[in-house]
């Protein structure tokens, strides 16, 4: 089967490779959709982000790598003797991080805190190849109101789920959400399904602003025109929002905010209120701890996506209470383009992308 795999940064070759036989607790799927999450995208290109270190030491040691591909919807060709629950025919999404079944977290039913076991995509081949086999407890089945390009959103929208959970919304709270990428219009809609009540959102792209009014923000603030610190505590009594998404940050080489959109934050979030970190940075980052303390304010970050929470995204995207179709941009055809869908992915403002670009690689 033909494979993408990684000599190095930068440097991803179509190659063919061997297909092993499917384990028994495995399943064998033939990919439809996949995208590269941002994360991906960025480490493709030897950007500094979540993995960096791990990423760039396997590829010194055990070059070349099958590497990621956690984000896809793809069909099931052949279930492993185990296997109960799926056929082949079904499609599937999946969750990224899987609970390693033996450590003392695992056995005493916490295996959702677990962070022992593999990643797809990372320590197991993810679905940037014509076939992958699969751990069948990383799946979900995909509704047939929800179509191949959606369905290659169910996992990152998981984690969006994730983070709302984290965050604890109580019904009518106020959120505001800083940058509205597709993280950020996950988090938004997500926050909307859970619950809350005002939501504000803030870009500095006109067209992310009109995207995040079309799918259900009472105001989309563009950050280039007003001060959003200002813009949300008019909004809020002067009080702030008592729930604060941060999702803009990361390299400004990239597009991305830098740490201004977390500053601005922690001013917008109210006293006693909750900021909630969705960017990665790519390295550390001064803080004025002071004023979060002086504050009250509690900096939470998302717990990992389980199965309930990816069960209960393919319910939110199957019944329409989020839409995740006016985020999808660009959608390349055949499995030669992936090269392209990171390039994209990894300067999503240079091509005005919001979700990742999709590659499909059978239909
Ligand atoms: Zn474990």
């Amino acid at each position: 089967m033909k494979a993408w795999r990684f000599y190095a940064f930068g440097d991803m070759r179509l190659d063919d490779i061997e297909l092993a036989a499917c384990p028994p607790d495995h399943v064998l799927v033939e990919p439809l959709v996949v995208q590269p999450s941002a994360t991906e995208a960025q480490l493709a290109f030897g950007i500094p982000t979540l993995a960096y270190d791990h990423v760039k030491s396997k590829l010194e040691t055990d070059a070349p790598l099958q590497l990621f591909g956690h984000e896809f919807c793809a069909r099931i060709v052949e279930v492993g003797s185990a296997v109960t629950g799926y056929a082949p025919g079904d499609r599937v999404a999946a969750r990224a991080k899987l609970p390693c079944g033996d450590c003392p977290m695992c056995h005493s039913q916490r295996s959702d805190d677990c962070r022992r076991g593999p990643i797809i995509g990372f320590q197991l081949p993810g679905c940037f190849a014509e076939r992958a086999l699969l751990p069948a407890i990383a799946l979900v089945k995909v509704d047939d109101r929800i179509s191949d390009s959606e369905a290659a959103t169910l996992q990152s929208l998981s984690d969006s789920i994730a983070g709302v959970e984290t965050a604890q919304i109580r019904p009518g709270d106020s959120v505001a959400v800083f940058g509205q990428g597709s993280m950020g219009i996950e988090s938004m809609q997500a926050a909307r399904a859970c619950g809350a009540g005002q939501l504000i959102t803030v870009d500095v792209r006109p067209e992310a602003c009109e995207i995040s009014l079309a799918l259900g923000a009472d105001q989309a603030i563009n950050a280039s025109e007003d001060d959003p610190v200002e813009a949300i505590r008019d909004l809020t009594g002067g009080e702030g929002a008592d729930v604060v998404f941060e999702c803009a940050g990361g390299s400004v080489k990239l597009g991305l905010a830098g740490d201004r959109a977390l500053k601005q934050a922690m001013h917008a979030v109210r006293s006693g209120g909750k900021l909630v970190g969705i960017s990665w940075f790519g390295g550390p980052l001064e803080l004025d701890v002071d004023l979060m303390r002086e504050r009250s304010l509690r900096y939470l970050f998302p717990d990992i996506s389980s199965q309930a929470h990816l069960e209960y995204t393919v319910r939110l995207v199957a019944s329409g209470r989020i839409s995740m179709k006016p985020t999808i941009r660009h959608v390349l055809e055949g499995i030669d383009k992936v090269p392209e869908a990171f390039e994209i992915t990894a300067h999503k403002a240079q091509y005005q992308a919001i979700n990742p670009a999709q590659v499909v690689i059978a239909t």
